[in-house]
């Protein structure tokens, strides 16, 4: 089982702010920001790459959600999803990033030069 899984299974315990049936919001345990939330399906889902568009539509008003009760909606926010290895993604299920609390740098770093596509 996957260390998000056991976290929604309450096998590993997480900082959590907000939950439905099908999604959870918890506290990032790394914060990159004043406030840095995972929010997550509570099925395994590998990446954003295998996400449903009905599940999309469910994490949409979740996200909104998650941003009005941390008092980030107004003042403005940024979402994250490292999908696989290019991307940087570390824990392989699905999680957004939700980074806010403050004015947020904007660096995504490559060696490699831009390509045109
Ligand atoms: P990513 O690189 O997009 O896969 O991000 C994984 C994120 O999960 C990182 O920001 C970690 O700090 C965070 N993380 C890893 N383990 C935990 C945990 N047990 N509780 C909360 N956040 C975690």
């Amino acid at each position: 089982m996957c260390i998000f899984c056991k976290i929604v299974e309450g096998q590993i315990p997480s900082n959590k702010i907000f939950e439905n049936d099908d999604f959870l919001a918890f506290h990032d345990l790394y914060p990159k920001a004043p406030i840095h939330i995972l929010v997550i399906p509570k099925k395994h889902v590998v990446c954003f790459q295998e996400v449903t568009a009905e599940m999309m539509a469910g994490m949409t008003p979740f996200i909104q959600e998650v941003a009005t009760l941390t008092g980030i909606d107004k003042s403005g926010y940024r979402l994250i999803v490292n999908n696989g290895e290019d991307g940087g993604q570390e824990v392989h299920h699905l999680h957004f990033h939700v980074l806010g609390g403050g004015k947020l740098r904007f660096e995504h770093l490559t060696d490699e030069t831009h390509k045109s596509l």
